[in-house]
Formats: C-alpha cells, sequence, structure tokens
C-alpha cells in the first residue's frame, strides 16, 4: 500500500467526509505497472482493458504512455478518445456487439475487432468494410482464480472457417486472441494456446491466408492473500512458448491487462458496521462491514478473491470470523465456507483497509442497491 493513499485517507478522515466507504487509486502505481508490462514483453503492444477501471484519469495516464484500449462498448471506446487515444490504439474486443455499435465504432474510426463466430463476421463485413478482424478461441482457464468459461471463444477447430470467411467478405483476417483465465497463477498456461494458434496460423496459410498478430490477452494476476509471480516471469515464459511454437517467425502480439495493471493500484476503506454472534456457542464472529458484493467487492463471489485486510489492531491475536456486506440480501456474505482471519480486538466503527481494489470494484457497483450508494472512487 502507497503512503500517498494513507496520506489521503487521513485527510479524507480529518474533514470529516468518510461516512461511506471508498477506493483510492494512485496512479503512480499504475505508471510503474505500466512499465513493468513494457519491460517483460518489449516487442508487444499493452492494450489496457478498460474495464478493469475506466476512471478517466487512469484512461489519460496510460494514454500519455503510449498505452492502447481494449473497449467492450461504443461508451469504453468515447471514454478511451476523451484520455487521448486515437482510434487506431483502440480495439474493439467484445465477442458480442451489436450491428448499430459496430457501426458506431467504425465511424469512430476504430478498425480492429474481436469475433468467435461466422454471425459476427457477416455483421463486421457489412459494419465496418474491410476493417482487421481476429478470431478468439476458446480457453480452459485452469489455474485462474476467475475463469472465463465458455461464454467466449470458439473452439480451435472452428478459428480457421471464421476468418477464412472473413477474408472472403473483404475484411483482413488479422489474427487470433484467447484469454487464459483471469488472475492466472500459473505463467506457463499461455503455452497450450500459443500451440493451438500456431496451427491456425499454418493451417490458413496454406490457403493463403496469413494472419499476423496473436493477442495474448489478459490474465496476469495482481497481489492478494496469496504470492504471485512478477510478470517477468510471465514475459519470459510467453516468449519461450512463442519460440517453441512459432520459431523464427513470431508474430505480432499484443496484451490486454487489466486487473496485473490496476490491481494493486487501488485501496478501499471501509468500516465495520456489526460485530455479533448467532448464538452462545457460535465458534465464528460475523463482522459486518459498510462494503459489500453490492457496492465495489462482487469479486468475492463464491469467495474466488480473497483480499487482504488491513486494521488497526493487526498486532494482536486473530480468530476466524464470516466477513458480511451491508444489504439486506443474504448473498451478501464476503468470505463463510473459509472464514476470514481477524483480530480479536477488532471494534465496531473500526476502519479497515482493503487492499488490491484498483481493479473490478467501482465498475462492478454501479447501482445502489438497497439505497446504498455506488462506491466513491478518487484518484490521486
Ligand atoms: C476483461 C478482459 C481482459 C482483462 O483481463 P484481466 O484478467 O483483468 O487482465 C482482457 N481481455 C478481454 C477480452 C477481457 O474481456
Amino acid at each position: 500500500m502507497t503512503d500517498r493513499i494513507l496520506e489521503f485517507l487521513r485527510t479524507r478522515r480529518e474533514a470529516g467526509q468518510d461516512s461511506a466507504p471508498c477506493v483510492v487509486v494512485d496512479l503512480d502505481v499504475v505508471r510503474d505497472n505500466y512499465a513493468a508490462f513494457a519491460k517483460a514483453l518489449p516487442d508487444t503492444r499493452v492494450f489496457y482493458a478498460v474495464k478493469a477501471n475506466p476512471a478517466p484519469e487512469v484512461l489519460a495516464a496510460l494514454a500519455a504512455l503510449g498505452s492502447c484500449f481494449d473497449c467492450a462498448s461504443v461508451v469504453e471506446i468515447e471514454q478511451a478518445l476523451a484520455a487521448g487515444a486515437s482510434p487506431d490504439r483502440i480495439s474493439f474486443g467484445n465477442t458480442i456487439k451489436k450491428e448499430r455499435d459496430i457501426l458506431r465504432a467504425f465511424e469512430l474510426g476504430v478498425r480492429l475487432f474481436a469475433v468467435d463466430c461466422e454471425a459476427e463476421v457477416e455483421k463486421l463485413a457489412r459494419a465496418a468494410p474491410g476493417a482487421k478482424v481476429f478470431c478468439r478461441m476458446l480457453c480452459d482457464g485452469i489455474g485462474a482464480e476467475w475463469p472465463l468459461s465458455r461464454k467466449f471463444g470458439c473452439a480451435p477447430a472452428m478459428a480457421p472457417r471464421v476468418l477464412e470467411l472473413a477474408h472472403s467478405l473483404g475484411l483482413e483476417a488479422y489474427g487470433l486472441s484467447f484469454h487464459v483465465g483471469s488472475q492466472q497463477r500459473n505463467p506457463r498456461m499461455w503455452n497450450a494456446a500459443l500451440k493451438s494458434a500456431a496451427g491456425v496460423f499454418r493451417e490458413l496459410a496454406e490457403r493463403g491466408i496469413n494472419l499476423q498478430m496473436v493477442n495474448l490477452g489478459g490474465g496476469f494476476p495482481t497481489r492478494y492473500l496469496k504470492r504471485v509471480s512478477p510478470v517477468r516471469a510471465y514475459g519470459d515464459a510467453i516468449f519461450t512458448a512463442l519460440r517453441r511454437h512459432f520459431g523464427n517467425q513470431i508474430p505480432e502480439t499484443i496484451i490486454e491487462p487489466g486487473r496485473g495493471m490496476v490491481g494493486n493500484a487501488g485501496m478501499i476503506e471501509a468500516e465495520v458496521v456489526l460485530i455479533s454472534k448467532k448464538s452462545d456457542d457460535d465458534e465464528v464472529k460475523w463482522v459486518y462491514l459498510d462494503i459489500g458484493k453490492f457496492n465495489g467487492l462482487a469479486e468475492t463471489m463464491d469467495e474466488m478473491i480473497r483480499y487482504p485486510i488491513r486494521t488497526e489492531y493487526d498486532s494482536d491475536p486473530r480468530e476466524p470470523c464470516v466477513l458480511a456486506g451491508p444489504t439486506c440480501d443474504s448473498v451478501d456474505v464476503l468470505y463463510e465456507k473459509e472464514p476470514y482471519l481477524l483480530p480479536v480486538s477488532l471494534e465496531i466503527g473500526a476502519k479497515v483497509l482493503i487492499e488490491g481494489t484498483g481493479a473490478y470494484t467501482t465498475t462492478y457497483s454501479a447501482v445502489g442497491f438497497n439505497g446504498f450508494p455506488p462506491l466513491q472512487s478518487y484518484v490521486i
């Protein structure tokens, strides 16, 4: 955690503005992360996944460093343009797009689009003639703490047909993409996907279509409770896999980091609302915070992401607690299957700091469930 964030929170408390939880994002950390990606993967263009944290200050800082942007909607494209990115630095990476949104993106100058089936290629051929397309392939997500299931991508065996259709309809069959699953803890998971990708490159080359690009997706982890390897280890593993499967004809590559770019740049300050037990012989205490699944911590779903939590009492002994949010929805429980160890001396009214919350917090908290407002956000 950064001293700048702690200082900001102290000032906020002194001004009496701390009645609701907030997240604070330190742009210096975002800039350091961008530099680390650029160094670990020197020949790879970075397309920041806007959904991880679309705060205008974050986008502007990344645009100024030369980052490109992976956008999933027209609004995200407009946000990237407003931050100073030119349209040639934007991809429309969602495989599920309305044809009128494709048209709008094309009018705004975007020329790089994702597809994973023939129907989407047909929309692109009508609404974005001549654009570059890459085909997303399925990836099993093993090793990821937040796997991405089967919603996006087609089987590698189907990708040549999709790209061949794009080629025949006048689009530029440009490359392939995959996503190894978010918070991917194993740097070697890119290997199998790159092997499939190289196979598709060869198959299409035999039919006279020369793909140029592999989009390596996101998945780069941030530090939560468990240790993760540095981005350098990911760069090394990816380069080794590229060499192994593409030999000396390594294609152009891009990455789409979201979590790995902003996760560790943010910290949430929240407050303990209630501490109680359900019966006299209950072994675990229930600790209720003023933040939960509906105002910022949606990624605790199925207890997948376990955030580090700091309190003023951290030198005291700890005991297992069920941690829950403030709403009247019974799913608004953060950690119960695996209770969370918190200091025995923790008190009602105490502040807690939740680390690693720069990614996927504000974006998941856009509604005012039970009258709890969306998470306040500051960028410093
Ligand atoms: C969300 C998303 C990303 C970012 O994934 P992280 O695991 O946060 O790095 C990258 N690419 C696509 C297409 C996405 O939808």
